[in-house]
């Protein structure tokens, strides 16, 4: 699995480091980005990132499989 986040549509709701905040960080502006080195979701976090793809209000994010 793949993610990414594409940032024109990123707002900065900040639901996806609620539900899992190893792979999703904030900018300095308080935009999410995926941590560098997990675009390549380990196994165990692959729920985590499912969800957070379904909570995100804008749908900024996107898995790749
Ligand atoms: S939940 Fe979506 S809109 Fe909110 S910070 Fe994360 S990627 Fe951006």
């Amino acid at each position: 699995m793949q993610v990414k986040i594409v940032a024109e549509r990123c707002q900065g709701h900040g639901m996806c480091n609620m539900v899992c905040p190893s792979v999703f960080k904030y900018d300095d502006d308080g935009f999410g980005y995926v941590v560098p080195g997990l675009e390549q979701v380990p196994a165990n976090l692959a729920d985590d990132v499912s969800l957070a793809e379904i909570q995100c209000p804008e749908r900024a994010i996107v898995i790749e499989s």
